[in-house]
């Protein structure tokens, strides 16, 4: 299948424009544990130009305030469990997973925050028990949101700093949007 542009043409409204999610604060939404965002202007100004942007927040939507005690992911014999910083007994594993099994949207492609302990790509630092990094992996809420769209174009705000990735990234979001008849409603 041919990819079509990126740009809106005949028979095109920037109504087509496939749906996207992308983590809250790299849209500037002050939703961190520390009370920040991470704003990305490739993201919030470059890639807003050719799709929807549908921000979510796991850890607020999981029901955690602003600010919050920080989490980690953390590897058991069983697997791994994020968990709290300074309160390892709470355990976030689930209720992260399930938010992710609660996405509904027609999303077409996600732009993950890179590191986060619920949103990071293959980037986030794993401790084993005795608090040493012993490795990188993903965040619970993108580790079920691959899980769940395995073809769905997935990536980080680091990712497209590169141009040619960005475009690449655009170009793999209209065709999953036509390939799978997916329509992006802002
Ligand atoms: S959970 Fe994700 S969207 Fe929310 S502040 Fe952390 S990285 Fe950003």
């Amino acid at each position: 299948m041919e990819p079509r542009s990126v740009k809106s043409g005949p028979g095109r409204s920037r109504h087509d424009k496939p749906l996207v999610g992308t983590s809250a604060c790299l849209l500037g939404e002050p939703v961190r544990y520390d009370g920040q965002a991470k704003r990305s202007v490739t993201v919030a100004e470059e890639l807003s130009r050719h799709v929807a942007l549908r921000r979510y927040c796991p850890e607020v939507g999981i029901g955690l305030p602003v600010p919050r005690p920080p989490i980690q992911l953390v590897r058991f014999a069983d697997g791994v469990r994020v968990r709290g910083v300074e309160q390892p007994d709470e355990d976030y594993t689930a209720a992260l997973t399930d938010h992710a099994d609660s996405v509904t949207e027609p999303l077409c492609g996600f732009v993950l925050k890179a590191r986060s302990p619920s949103c990071g790509l293959g980037t986030t630092p794993l401790f084993d028990r005795h608090d040493r990094e012993i490795d990188t992996t993903s965040g619970a809420f993108a580790a079920r949101i691959r899980e769940r769209f395995p073809e769905m174009p997935l990536c980080d705000e680091e990712d497209l700093e590169d141009p040619d990735f960005l475009r690449e990234f655009i170009r793999r979001v209209y065709l999953y949007r036509d390939a799978f008849g997916v329509l992006g409603r802002r």
